[in-house]
């Protein structure tokens, strides 16, 4: 089996994000470059507390072709494609469906983060990639150009999100850290907010409460 090692890494970053809620089902998908033609990728509807290293997918990333996997691959490998094309400096790519972000997307601006070590992790401002059907190049496309030498997150509209990192550990802290981001704007929006009922406000508070700037996710070493 090809990139044995880097597969097994993949499965157990893929049950720490299952764990936090962030893939919501069998939802989200990962890629990794795990050298200058290939990269691996999580595979298309699969349950990943079943998943196992053989059913994660190698792939070239010059024609997203599929080299190994006894799975289909991921229908987001040709938008992590883009997003690793994007950013050569970067060898891992997460898109999830985390919950309080996607819910910011649903609001189609820009994420401000005002935090000063949030702003150093992901850029002060991160984008809202317009919608496009899940799995479609025409999403692949736009998100691909959402990632400049200075991104290292996007949102997407009505959908989730996508962040790099150098290696696995730096992505799966801007996919915490964005989250944390998207519920302080939130926590604020709900201070704005003093006709919503004293349940509902309750119900949000308790939901934003359990995300804060110091979350962490338990990431293989
Ligand atoms: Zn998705």
């Amino acid at each position: 089996m090809m990139f044995k090692k880097q597969r097994a890494a993949v499965v157990e970053t893929c049950l720490a994000l299952a764990d936090m809620g962030y893939l919501a089902g069998t939802g989200g998908n990962l890629a990794l470059r795990v050298d200058r033609e290939h990269f691996l990728i999580t595979p298309s509807a699969t349950d990943y507390y079943a998943m196992g290293p053989a059913d994660i997918c190698v792939m070239r990333l010059a024609d997203t072709g599929q080299v190994e996997g006894e799975k289909s691959a991921s229908v987001e490998a040709g938008l992590h494609a883009r997003v690793l094309k994007a950013r050569p400096d970067c060898d891992a790519s997460v898109h999830t469906h985390q919950p309080i972000a996607s819910a910011y997307t649903l609001l189609d601006l820009p994420l401000e983060v005002t935090e000063q070590d949030t702003a150093a992790l992901l850029g002060k401002t991160i984008s809202c990639v317009s919608y496009a059907p899940s799995g479609t190049g025409w999403l692949a496309k736009r998100v691909g150009q959402a990632f400049d030498a200075s991104t290292h997150a996007c949102l997407m509209r009505n959908h989730g999100v996508v962040c790099v990192g150098v290696d696995m550990d730096e992505a799966i802290k801007r996919v915490a850290a964005l989250e944390a981001a998207c519920a302080a704007f939130f926590r604020v929006s709900l201070d704005d907010a003093p006709a919503l009922p004293a349940t509902t406000r309750k119900l949000i508070g308790d939901a934003l409460s359990s995300v804060t700037s110091t979350q962490k996710l338990e990431t293989p070493p």
